[in-house]
């Protein structure tokens, strides 16, 4: 048997609620523009496109609770309060109809956002990856199973920095809901347990500064927070 050349990297994972339980992680997707009033601040029509998504990678998840440096190569860190959706089962060309079937819990996440370096991608037709798939770019609040919460189909969706209120949405107003989400992502991958898919932000979204407390909440879903340090 051969060895590693180096110690593998220690699995990804997100702590579940209320256990000693954790939820190996293997990809993260993430939907983009998937509110109408978000979208329409990024200066795009809501009506005309299909969903989009781009990708994070494991190693970028931090759990809600940390205190993460002020990101690298950015003058422009954006915070992103999104819904999360667990996968629990293999979901290839589900329907919309089945595709609750495959998810097996939820939680708060924040899709940090350099959104200068996005931009400059959007202008020049590169790729996102510079703009959000970085360090500390995926930060993920406990999960919690469906078993307990159901499937949210509406609550509002909060975030904060410092105490004051910065997005303040329904996820009844996503233009895809979580079931049409798995079913549509379901036809472009093997969706399998380990998937985590980011459902994209209401409106409200901003810049944060080195010393800002973030702090969301979904309702029924659960609660998520985040220090910016000082840039490292
Ligand atoms: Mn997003």
């Amino acid at each position: 048997m051969s060895s590693y050349v180096f110690p593998p990297a220690p699995q990804a994972a997100v702590p579940v609620r209320g256990g000693s339980q954790q939820y190996a992680v293997t990809r993260i997707f993430c939907v983009g523009r998937n509110y109408a009033a978000h979208a329409r601040e990024m200066g795009f029509d809501p009506d005309r496109e299909p969903p989009f998504y781009f990708n994070k990678t494991p190693i970028d998840l931090v759990m809600s609770g940390a205190t993460v440096p002020y990101a690298l190569g950015t003058q422009d860190l954006h915070h992103e309060m999104e819904l999360v959706i667990a996968i629990g089962k293999p979901a290839f060309r589900v329907s919309v109809d089945d595709a609750l079937d495959g998810v097996w819990g939820y939680a708060c996440g924040l899709d940090m956002t350099r959104r200068d370096l996005q931009g400059t991608a959007k202008k020049m037709g590169r790729p996102w990856d510079f703009g959000k798939d970085f360090e500390n770019a995926a930060v993920m609040g406990p999960l919690v199973p469906a078993s307990e919460i159901g499937h949210p189909a509406q609550g509002r969706i909060q975030l904060s920095v410092n105490g004051q209120i910065k997005q303040d949405g329904d996820i009844q107003d996503m233009i895809w809901s979580v079931p049409e989400v798995v079913s549509n992502l379901s036809e472009y991958y093997h969706l399998q347990p380990g998937d985590l898919i980011y459902t994209g932000t209401p409106e409200g979204v901003g810049a944060v500064r080195p010393g800002d407390v973030i702090t969301g909440r979904i309702d029924g879903v659960g609660e998520i927070a985040l220090t910016i340090g000082q840039p490292e």
